[in-house]
């Protein structure tokens, strides 16, 4: 799963993903700055970002290429909105929803003023008709929102934004759901809602030990079946 956009280095004997920096000489959460064919490549912590994390963890299909739209749910401070940013590079685009003023500062102050790929966009991803900047549809939906009725959120913006068998990446944080529940019940639950809604299930990938109590599902949309 390797592209000029995305490499795997060799850090201390451990083999660790990294993105090409769009912005050189400038990191984002203290990640650190590697050389590799005359380019710069910001590492991924797997421990900082989910993202990074399913691919540590075997993630067979990476959606997000050179050139992809993205719709980014739960953008928090823009830590795994740098690296897709990195990887869409200049042809892509990422809109980055996040509805907490104080994170959001830190996304526009340190991410989108940086990353013109970056469309930041502080709203409720309950409420997706709000998001005025968003045109056409998207390739990708990224959703990491925590909460307890994340699916259901994230199917209602695919049924917006999403291109007929476009990609979602939907993290699931198990004990945000039901704390009670068996976590792999959880995750088959959320799956079933999804496939409910017209989806096909691609890959269900557990994060640990980099995220306790998280796991990554990788789905297409059937807009035909939704
Ligand atoms: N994805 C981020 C990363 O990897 O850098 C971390 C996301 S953090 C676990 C969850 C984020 O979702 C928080 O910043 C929170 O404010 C945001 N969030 C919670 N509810 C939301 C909602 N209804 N719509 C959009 N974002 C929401």
């Amino acid at each position: 799963m390797e592209s000029d956009a995305i490499r795997w280095v060799d850090i201390g004997g451990e083999r660790n993903v990294a993105t090409i920096n769009l912005v050189r000489g400038n990191n984002v959460y203290g990640e650190k700055l590697v050389r590799y064919g005359g380019e710069e490549y910001r590492v991924w912590d797997p421990f900082r970002s989910k993202l990074a994390a399913a691919m540590k963890k075997g993630l067979k299909e990476m959606p997000i290429k050179n050139g992809t739209k993205v719709l980014y749910l739960g953008a928090s401070t823009g830590t795994t909105v740098s690296h897709v940013s990195d990887i869409i590079g200049t042809s892509g685009i990422v809109f980055a929803v996040e509805p907490a003023t104080r994170v959001a500062r830190e996304l526009i102050e340190n991410v989108a003023s940086k990353r013109s790929n970056v469309m930041p966009i502080l709203e409720d991803a309950r409420k997706p008709q709000s998001y005025f900047s968003v045109f056409g549809k998207v390739d990708v939906i990224y959703c990491d929102i925590a909460q307890p009725d994340q699916t259901g959120i994230a199917i209602g913006n695919c049924r917006a934004y999403l291109k007929p068998a476009g990609k979602l990446l939907l993290v699931v944080k198990t004990r945000s759901i039901d704390v009670t529940m068996d976590p792999k019940a959880v995750v088959a639950q959320e799956s079933k809602k999804l496939q409910q809604a017209g989806f096909t299930i691609d890959q269900t990938i557990n994060l640990e030990p980099f995220d306790k109590d998280h796991s990554l599902i990788s789905a297409t949309y059937n807009a035909d079946k939704s």
